[in-house]
């Protein structure tokens, strides 16, 4: 068997040890003959899973008390509704500030419940930068202040978590979170798909604080009430079992790791490698964001036309390189570097790219 070198999106690639492991355990889980996806989310023995995966994802990020965490079906594009029927009245102002794709989707789940302001917008300028803080229109009275701390296809992430002047600040870490220390305390919620750091598709994080909790928000049914999740421990109905069960053991693995100070180091070395190999090739790559919006987790780039682009996609696919092409939205090339991409990874990437330049160049 060889497992190539996956810059997937997400789903992304998984940690190897966790997969090794998810798959000794698949038969049966600790001599109970079944396994944990068998029985019951009720079972002593998921219920010590999810509580385990619950103690270590709050060690890994230093979840706060004051901070419920739930693990919900429906990925992240739901919270993004279930953000507005929470904690929003009916048409009050919620402010958006949008800095690529996900930032407008999230106005497109939110906008029928609660009056959309856009705060801030870089899209007139491609999506290459986090708007300076200065210059963003905060509504008096908004309920909340959404950005998207890592913009997963055009690559902007924040560097810094912006100061909001006393509003909760709620942001969509699908594709940023646990890569590498970060205060939960300044956020009101932080939510993510767990597709590209934490695990397999099919399960959400939300990290809400409690005092929102209490927000009357919009008339909705139980099961799209977050403060119902977070008094059932996120077992209001089935939840992802299987899915919960392997982001647990990411979380182990990454504990296990060094945490995500450790991660955080890996990240910047794996992507100060990606962003040399494309500055220091002569405009043979491009890549577009300004220098300190770039993401450190997904990294776009372009080549000089179409055909490159789709050569140096099969020809690095065959060369033991996986998904490295970009999203539909932009075109180009996309290296997603998530926590489970190997700084060897990175370097096999940078090897391919400085090959193909040297023979195509
Ligand atoms: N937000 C971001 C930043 C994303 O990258 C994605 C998925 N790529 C989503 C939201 C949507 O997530 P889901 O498909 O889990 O609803």
């Amino acid at each position: 068997m060889t497992r190539v070198y996956n810059f997937s999106a997400g789903p992304a690639t998984l940690p190897e040890p966790v997969l090794l492991q998810a798959q000794a355990e698949l038969l049966d889980w600790k001599g109970l003959g079944a396994s944990i996806v068998e029985i019951s989310h009720r079972s002593a023995e998921f219920i010590e899973v999810a509580a385990a995966a619950e103690a270590d994802l709050r060690t890994l990020l230093g979840v706060p008390h004051d901070h419920a965490v739930l693990f919900l079906s429906g990925g992240a594009t739901t919270q993004q509704a279930l953000l507005a029927l929470n904690f929003a009245a009916p048409g009050q102002a919620v402010d958006y500030v949008v800095t690529g794709h996900w930032g407008k989707t999230a106005i497109r789940q939110a906008a029928p419940y609660v009056d959309v302001h856009v705060a801030a917008d870089t899209e007139s300028t491609g999506f290459r930068s986090i708007p300076p803080r200065a210059g963003w229109k905060l509504s008096p009275g908004a309920a909340y202040v959404h950005i998207t701390a890592n913009e997963t296809i055009h690559g902007v992430e924040y560097a810094e978590t912006p100061d909001v002047a006393g509003l909760p600040l709620f942001a969509d870490f699908s594709s940023s979170i646990a890569a590498r220390p970060l205060d939960i305390s300044k956020y009101g919620v932080i939510y993510a798909g767990a597709q590209k750091n934490l695990g397999p598709v099919g399960v959400a994080v939300v990290i809400i604080r409690r005092d929102l909790l209490e927000r009357s928000g919009q008339p909705r049914a139980d099961i799209f009430d977050y403060r119902s999740h977070a008094a059932r421990d996120s077992m209001l109905n089935t939840p992802p079992t299987w899915n919960w069960y392997l982001a647990g053991l990411v979380f182990k693995w990454m504990l296990a790791e060094g945490g995500v100070e450790e991660f955080g180091r890996r990240n910047a070395t794996k992507t100060r490698m990606v962003y040399a190999a494309i500055d220091g090739s002569d405009g043979f790559y491009r890549n577009h964001v300004e220098l300190a919006a770039r993401s450190r987790m997904n990294i776009p780039f372009f080549l000089k036309d179409e055909d490159m682009t789709a050569r140096f996609v099969a020809e690095s696919r065959a060369g033991g390189l996986l998904g490295l092409k970009g999203h539909k939205a932009v075109g180009g090339i996309r290296a997603s570097l998530y926590n489970a991409m190997p700084v060897h990874g990175a370097q096999a990437l940078v090897d391919f790219m400085a090959d193909f330049q040297q023979r195509n160049g």
